[in-house]
């Protein structure tokens, strides 16, 4: 029953196909087995984006596959894949798999088999319609036959991509507890391609919101970074709060953005993300020390004063804040050391950008934090947290040569 939509009557065509994934799906064909490109490749294709990057499924077993190819590895453990190299393109390919194939149901199951000490199968193989069933969104489980050029459409893929909704497969409620990064996924979506998440999907997500907090916060780090770092930062930022999502991953910044100055919070925040946004138009590079350091900057101020006022000199109350801001939130998404790092730099840097006199200002430019910092400092001034001037003084104090340097920091005065 699948519906099997023949090559002169759809529009992808194997030019939007990249030569390392064209070889991947000959390869398996040569090989005997099916193979097909499927999932968010197919979608990002015929809403006229360009793929991200290309994953490949088949009825080959990982280990057949690896016979196939010289340049691949299996990863992971439990739910093998193999990623094939081809040059610097890395294509994903799995294998047809029957349910049960989330984290969560995963989970239970391991459970019950320490318990029950039975050995239960890790990887349990099944057709390419029980593969498309257990995917996540209808828009996400098209696959093309590189047999035959045909797009198999299983869950009326075609007519949601159409209709531009995000539409979960099977029951939502089912579907968000067995993995409730799926509600993230679907503010993603919506944020990335502009479409509405269909009603019966988008309803579950704020009783069911509270599940993030169960979720590893690695996972939730990755995911965050795929909100934030892929140019559609604020669109997500305004998902995540019209679902209820934002308050399970950042709770603590969702209270200060609820206090008294949580318009100046929130102006900060939609200013930084714009900022990404624009940055990844232009190909800039962006990092996640960046809106991290961003997104928890009101949580610091909020203890801040109380620490100032109890007589901590400022270095030690900003070092003791923001020791506190990271260790609540690294409770929901992990934050790899080698950006906390650069974030307390960033912060720490703020007590020191009006510290200009004699040579100080030349050595602060050397600072590889200097960039991050004043852009830091631009979007405090320009949210009116604090009073503009500073940030335009480093502004013309950049563009100056020596002497005009010079005659800046004499005028400090
Ligand atoms: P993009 O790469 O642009 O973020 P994508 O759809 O390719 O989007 P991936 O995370 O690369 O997303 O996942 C590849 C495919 O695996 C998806 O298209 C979907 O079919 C399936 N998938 C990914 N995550 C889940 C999940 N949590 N539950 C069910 N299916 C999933
Ligand atoms: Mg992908």
């Amino acid at each position: 029953e699948p519906r099997v939509i023949p090559r002169d009557q759809h529009p992808i065509s194997r030019q939007q196909v990249s030569r390392a994934a064209l070889n991947v799906l000959y390869g398996l064909h040569k090989g005997g087995f099916e193979a097909y490109l499927v999932g968010g490749c197919l979608r990002d294709i015929l809403c006229g984006r360009e793929p991200k990057d290309f994953d490949v499924s088949t009825n080959a077993t990982p280990e057949q596959v690896q016979r196939l190819f010289k340049r691949s590895r299996i990863i992971g453990r439990r739910f093998q894949i193999v990623h094939v190299r081809f040059g610097r393109e890395v294509i994903e390919v799995s294998t047809f798999r029957a349910k049960a194939s989330d984290d969560n149901q995963d989970r239970n199951k391991h459970h019950a088999h320490e318990e029950t000490g039975m050995v239960l199968r890790d990887n349990t193989w099944g057709s390419i319609e029980e593969d498309a069933l257990r995917r996540d969104f209808t828009i996400n489980a098209l696959y093309y036959n590189i047999a035959d050029f045909s797009l198999h459409d299983f869950v009326g893929s075609m007519e949601d991509i159409d209709q531009e909704t995000i539409r979960l497969i099977g029951d939502p409620e089912q579907r968000f507890r067995e993995d409730p990064v799926r509600m993230l996924r679907a503010a993603r979506f919506a944020a990335k391609l502009g479409f509405e998440i269909e009603k019966s999907t988008a309803s579950r997500i704020p009783d069911m919101a509270e599940l993030l907090l169960q979720v590893p916060s690695a996972r939730l780090f990755d995911e965050v970074l795929k909100l934030f770092l892929s140019g559609h930062a604020r669109a997500s930022y305004e998902q995540l709060q019209e679902l209820g999502l934002f308050r399970f991953l950042f709770p603590e910044t969702q209270q200060a953005l609820e206090g008294d100055q949580g318009k100046t919070w929130e102006a900060m925040l939609l200013a930084a993300m714009d900022n990404t946004d624009r940055r990844l138009l232009m190909d800039k590079p962006v990092t996640p020390a960046f809106i991290y350091a961003v997104l928890l900057w009101p949580v610091i101020q909020q203890r801040l004063t109380g620490y100032l006022s109890s007589g901590l000199p400022p270095a030690q109350a900003l070092h003791k804040s923001a020791t506190r801001a990271l260790n609540l939130q690294i409770k929901h998404t992990a934050i790899p050391r080698r950006f906390s790092t650069v974030m307390r730099e960033m912060w720490e840097l703020q007590l020191r950008l009006d510290k200009r006199a004699g040579r100080r200002a030349d050595a602060m430019m050397e600072h590889p934090r200097f960039r991050a910092a004043y852009d830091f400092l631009l979007l405090r001034e320009q949210c009116g947290e604090i009073e503009p001037g500073l940030g335009d003084w480093w502004t013309r104090y950049q563009e100056e040569d020596e002497s005009g340097r010079r005659e800046m920091i004499s005028e400090l005065g």
